[in-house]
């Protein structure tokens, strides 16, 4: 089925405003919409002035203030602590003004459906644009990369105005089931579809053809708001690994299983972006960028040839078991190849602790690699978790010497609290024993959010506290080191 050309434009309303370059998804998305005929028009709230939240930005001691208040567990500040974090949370997903004028004025141009891609913490905004898309009569179809979880979908689909929501990968897909919506046909026919009233169409599996899709369309991202113009792409989805307890990544509708694209493909997509954007700096956005060590190896060996000057960051997993592409001469010619800045998850310095996460490290490998890539000349980024199940001073105590000991290697840490996520295995321990985790208390799952709520005992113990102080300084002092001049035109970008 093709759209009919007299029609109005499709409306993509792109509510991600977490990333200072285009949606890669979007993109995706967009693509295929428009090699099925369909006209598209975008709606993305950084080309509004709606400004974009930065990650890693760089930080003062209001940050500071803010992460010890987050991360307090003083019994005091306990009381207010809850209350805080939802007056912070509830500031930060408040649909913005411009954005709420924005939209009525593209509904008002009544165009001929609605397609909004929407992370969990934009319900509010999903409600108002739900809300005058009904009162023009316009059918809406909601997707992101949660809503492949059908708890979280449930709560979602008592939004009023939104006919489905997409849970899945659709980059095929898609044109058809906006034709379904459009004639007002039974959308439960696609797969991955979900409907009110609990119908939908059968779970859709992981894309395996990832070597036929087509590259993305970011032609009508604001490139002229983004304070450097960099590319992003992926070379596969999912992680080679999966294993990691807490790991929300390989639960997504994107990250289910590990599909590579093959280096081939990639290479020939580097070389057209580059040229169609006049940019020579690309993120790749992997969860695992060394997942497919032949990839990850044509890219050191061959990315100067498709992109002469270029540069690239992504992410790592210092895997322990096997070659994982990270050794010291591996890296010097990662630097070599253009790579500028390197993430990977250390999550904690305690053996026992990461052993208990199976995330399939060693502290020994994450300090070599730390200490080797530093010298290769990459900047390093790291996020690290603060208040996994069973984390004691001890581990408190071994995390902050490993900091100290590899101060001058890192140049950036993203500590976050423990974030139970539903689906996760963490989800499946805990309702296999659910009196394993004496340290949650209060447990409950808010699936609007896909996330567990609770409250952690150890922090209350004053010597737990005094080592979770001197963890939140020695990232602040990390953070507040001054980057190198590639590295900084990347910072905030993971
Ligand atoms: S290595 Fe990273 S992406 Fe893979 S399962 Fe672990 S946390 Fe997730």
């Amino acid at each position: 089925m093709t759209s009919n050309p007299l029609q109005n434009p499709l409306l993509f309303i792109d509510l991600n405003n977490f990333a200072a370059y285009p949606t890669l998804a979007v993109g995706y998305l967009i693509r295929s919409l428009r090699l099925a005929n369909h006209s598209v028009e975008l709606l993305s709230p950084l080309a509004l002035g709606v400004p974009a939240f930065a990650r890693d930005h760089e930080e003062n001691w209001k940050d500071q203030l803010l992460r010890r208040l987050y991360f307090s567990s003083h019994p005091v500040l306990n009381k207010f602590h809850d209350s805080l974090r939802n007056v912070h949370s509830k500031w930060l997903s408040r649909p913005h003004p411009l954005m709420i004028k924005e939209v009525h004025q593209a509904i008002a141009k009544r165009p001929a459906a609605i397609l909004i891609s929407a992370y969990l913490s934009q319900y509010e905004m999903c409600v108002e644009i739900g809300k005058a898309a009904k009162a023009a009569g316009i059918p809406v179809l909601l997707g992101g990369p949660f809503f492949n979880l059908a708890k979280v979908t449930d709560e979602w689909l008592n939004i009023d105005g939104i006919n489905a929501i997409v849970g899945g990968e659709v980059d095929f897909t898609l044109p058809d089931i906006v034709d379904t919506l459009q004639e007002g046909g039974d959308l439960s026919r696609h797969k991955g579809v979900f409907l009110a009233g609990g119908k939908a169409g059968d779970m859709i599996p992981p894309l395996k053809e990832l070597d036929q899709l087509p590259t993305p369309d970011f032609t009508d991202f604001p490139w002229d708001k983004y304070p450097h113009p960099i590319i992003p792409t992926m070379t596969g989805r999912g992680c080679s690994w999966g294993a990691c307890t807490f790991c929300g990544d390989v639960v997504s509708a994107n990250g289910r299983t590990f599909r590579s694209r093959g280096v081939k493909s990639v290479l020939k997509e580097l070389a057209e972006q580059s040229k169609t954007h006049k940019s020579k700096d690309f993120i790749f956005l992997d969860i695992k960028l060394n997942s497919d060590l032949a990839v990850w190896n044509g890219l050191i060996d061959h990315f100067q040839e498709v992109v002469p000057g270029g540069r690239w960051i992504g992410t790592v997993h210092v895997n322990h078991k096997g070659d994982n592409g990270l050794s010291a001469a591996r890296l010097k010619d990662a630097k070599k190849a253009g790579l500028t800045r390197i993430s990977f998850g250390l999550e904690s310095a305690s053996q026992t602790l990461l052993d208990e996460m199976k995330k399939g490290t060693t502290i020994e490998d994450c300090s070599e690699f730390l200490f080797a890539a530093h010298e290769a000349g990459i900047s390093v980024r790291t996020s690290m978790m603060q208040g996994f199940p069973g984390e004691t001073v001890d581990d408190l105590r071994q995390t902050n010497a490993f900091l100290r000991k590899h101060f001058d290697a890192l140049d950036r840490v993203r500590l976050s609290l423990f974030k139970p996520l539903p689906n996760t295995p963490f989800d499946r321990l805990y309702q296999r024993q659910p009196e394993k985790y004496t340290s949650l208390k209060q447990f409950k799952w808010d699936y609007r959010l896909a996330r567990g709520l609770y409250r952690y005992h150890p922090n209350r113990a004053k010597d737990y506290r005094k080592e979770k102080r001197e963890l939140l300084k020695l990232v602040y002092a990390i953070n507040r080191k001054p980057l190198t001049d590639d590295a900084q035109q990347f910072n905030g970008m993971m």
